[in-house]
């Protein structure tokens, strides 16, 4: 191990606590560290705190509430970030229970941010006696943060290297923090240049693959939460803990976690290699499935299919990723879907030349970098999908938005002098990676695309004479964050989704696509809202607890769909109540019984973050808008490339013959049925949420779920008034 005293490192702050065992998932304290004048200090963790917040994604929100006003900005030194696995979070018997919640204040939509992410830093942090981490201040010199669980130490420490790119600096902390025998038991967040440059930046979460000897990092994409990191002077956040065993949440009944997670890994062996092979293909299972159904973006989600798509369907990358070891991002994950690529010998950039391990792609860095901007070379995809990561940049919100930026290329309100040089014409890699190594360095026309889409829009009508309408309508952003890579025109329900997603346009709430658009499950108004109840509050239940959604419903058991019905189906019961048994089986809280109690549970902390979003000046009805192309077609190209398709609709659902129109008068009239479909969507889910026709919780919703707190009723009322 580096004998810390003997490498000179600057420490600026230390501070002493008692190592202690894990009591049933919890440590009962987070530690605050603020590097502004280096403060670190212990704060308990009370029953109250536990009862209504339960941890992860309702920690962080509790206690960035407390530390912000409704005036606080991203870049204020009062904005934090906060990381907290949650109780299940580090069990090692059920696959996907090791993941880490960050929760800030966006610099892309002002509000606040959750980003689930894999990696080891959340469960280990509570294996080192923490709970959850706060990180308040900006620090006036590049440092790190190193919470010691062998010493019981945390420091404040001068950060020792120049290095900020992850794959780089990830190998540096590894050498100074860890032993090199045990290099398993170290675990870092870092970001990278990109996030110093753009305000997309995000969060590398690194865990080490034991028996490939390698360091992987997963991210916390979403929302900025990076560049909110780097502007703290962050260069990384660092812990150690001295053994790992799957018994270090000291569970009420480890029995029943066991006999939970034997009857899980069976299922899960049987039944991926049937189902969606997650453990050979990963999530690109998608690409062929989303191409078939017409719902893998394209152009700027123009459309939703390619006669190319098959060049980057899941047998490619199964060709192409190392299947020699398993490769879960957490201990124990049987799913094992966090797969990469060894030896990409990198064509551009500051790295070119050598070669690398891409972790990824994901599915969505497959739409968001390779079919929405026509890219379907699979070694380019990887290769953005690399510089994406160690530039510390969002993959999801780089697709989109570079996708959009092509569009507007393509109807020339860019052009070469416009953007400096970069023929941003579809499907030319060498631009999109030029624009990306603008972004890691912070130069050229890569400054005005690290703003976001929102920002472009209005930039682009300012600067550029660009129509304000066209460009709300292709640029596809919602609340500020850029959408996920899902087409959602023949989708209302998903259109709801993103457009109602606390957070932004992010497809973790809710995914109800198939239910809705090929299986016709959710047909009226009340299915919908139904639906948009329930599934997003049963997804926000995975970010309370530090776990992965995906082995909810991407493995079934066999008779699911014969033994439960349409919605039901969907729910998967039998594992819904495996997560009452693991949240039982930690916590050993008896009132906890069934599928509904774990719903309500989610249901305090998805209303507290829509007030919260309230109390920044948001969270209202005219906030959970969508740009028109994620609810239909905006130009005659697009209706015309689905006409048979629109015109029937047209006839059968908005009563209107569209023989003898021209395609911009139907392209008018379906937008009007639409965008009003949308609206009584709203109606129906506000109702059903327990909100008033403005989106907002009224004084009754808060009371049933206990989290009438008065400043929580007086952002509320005076929103009401
Ligand atoms: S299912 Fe995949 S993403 Fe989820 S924890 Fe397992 S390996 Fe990680």
């Amino acid at each position: 191990m580096t004998d810390l005293t003997k490498t000179h490192l600057n420490i600026l702050a230390e501070f002493d606590y008692d190592l202690q065992p894990v009591d049933k998932g919890y440590t009962n304290r987070s530690l605050y560290v603020n590097v502004s004048d280096n403060t670190i200090q212990s704060k308990p963790v009370t029953q109250h705190m536990k009862d209504i917040f339960i941890g992860g994604r309702g920690f962080g929100l509790k206690l960035l509430w407390d530390a912000v006003t409704g005036a606080t900005k991203w870049d204020d030194p009062e904005n934090e970030i906060v990381i907290s696995s949650g109780p299940i979070g580090g069990i090692t018997q059920y696959p996907g229970t090791g993941k880490s919640i960050v929760v800030s204040l966006s610099p892309t939509t002002n509000i606040v941010v959750d980003s689930n992410v894999g990696g080891y830093y959340g469960p280990y942090l509570k294996f080192a006696g923490w709970d959850a981490i706060e990180l308040q201040g900006i620090a006036d010199r590049e440092v790190i943060v190193f919470v010691d669980g062998e010493r019981g130490k945390v420091q404040i420490i001068e950060a020792p290297m120049d290095t900020v790119d992850t794959h780089l600096l990830t190998e540096e902390l590894l050498e100074l923090f860890a032993d090199p025998k045990k290099p398993n038991l170290v675990s870092s967040v870092t970001a990278g240049t990109g996030a110093d440059h753009t305000l997309i930046g995000c969060l590398n979460v690194s865990y080490f693959d034991l028996p490939r000897r390698l360091i992987k990092v997963k991210q916390a994409g979403r929302g900025g939460t990076g560049t909110v990191f780097r502007h703290k002077n962050l260069k990384a956040l660092v812990v150690r803990i001295p053994k790992m065993s799957g018994t270090l949440n000291n569970a009420d009944d480890q029995s029943l976690l066991n006999e939970t997670g034997r009857r899980m890994n069976k299922e899960m062996h049987e039944n991926d290699p049937v189902q969606n092979s997650m453990a050979t293909k990963g999530t690109p299972v998608l690409v062929e499935i989303m191409d078939k159904f017409d719902l893998l973006p394209t152009h700027n989600f123009k459309f939703g299919a390619h006669p190319d798509a098959h060049k980057i369907a899941s047998t490619v990358w199964e060709s192409l990723f190392d299947l020699s070891a398993p490769d879960g991002c957490w201990y124990g994950c049987t799913m094992a879907c966090a797969h990469g690529v060894q030896d990409l010998e990198l064509q551009t950039g500051p790295y070119q030349g050598q070669p690398v391990f891409v972790d990824g792609p994901e599915y969505e860095t497959v739409g968001g970098v390779g079919s929405n901007l026509g890219i379907f070379d699979p070694l380019q995809i990887l290769e953005l999908n690399f510089y994406c990561d160690t530039y510390g940049l969002d993959v999801i919100s780089y697709g989109t938005l570079t996708a959009f930026l092509m569009e507007c290329y393509e109807k020339d309100i860019l052009n070469l002098e416009r953007t400096g040089g970069l023929d941003l014409t579809w499907g030319k890699f060498e631009a999109a990676a030029e624009l990306l190594h603008q972004m890691g360095s912070g130069t050229g026309f890569g400054k005005i695309a690290g703003l976001g889409i929102r920002r472009m829009k209005q930039y682009f009508a300012e600067e550029f004479g660009a129509d304000p309408q066209l460009v709300q309508d292709i640029g596809m952003e919602a609340k500020g964050m850029e959408y996920s890579e899902y087409m959602t025109k023949e989708s209302l329900a998903m259109q709801g989704g993103y457009g109602l997603a606390n957070k932004g346009a992010q497809h973790d709430e809710a995914w109800l696509i198939f239910m809705d658009q090929v299986l016709k499950l959710i047909p009226t108004f009340e299915d919908k809202a139904e639906a948009l109840h329930y599934f997003p509050m049963f997804r926000t239940w995975f970010g309370l607890n530090g776990l992965c959604k995906l082995p909810w419903n991407d493995v079934e058991p066999t008779d699911n769909r014969t033994k439960y019905k349409g919605i039901e189906a969907a729910k998967v019961p039998e594992h819904v109540q495996n997560y009452v048994n693991l949240f039982v089986g930690v916590t050993g809280r008896m009132d906890v019984q069934r599928g509904e109690d774990l719903i309500e549970m989610s249901e305090a902390v998805y209303n507290f973050q829509r007030v919260f979003n309230l109390r920044m000046g948001y969270g209202r009805r005219e906030h959970d808008a969508i740009p028109y192309r994620s609810a239909g077609p905006v130009t005659v190209e697009e209706y015309e490339s689905r006409q048979e398709r629109y015109d029937t609709q047209m006839k059968e659902l908005v009563g209107v013959d569209p023989e003898g129109k021209t395609t911009e008068d139907k392209v008018a009239i379906m937008r009007q049925y639409r965008e009003d479909q949308y609206q009584r969507l709203c109606d129906a889910v506000y109702k059903r949420r327990g909100w008033t026709q403005d989106g907002i919780p009224t004084l009754e919703t808060l009371k049933r779920l206990r989290i009438d707190f008065p400043e929580v009723v007086d952002v509320v009322t005076a929103a009401q008034n």
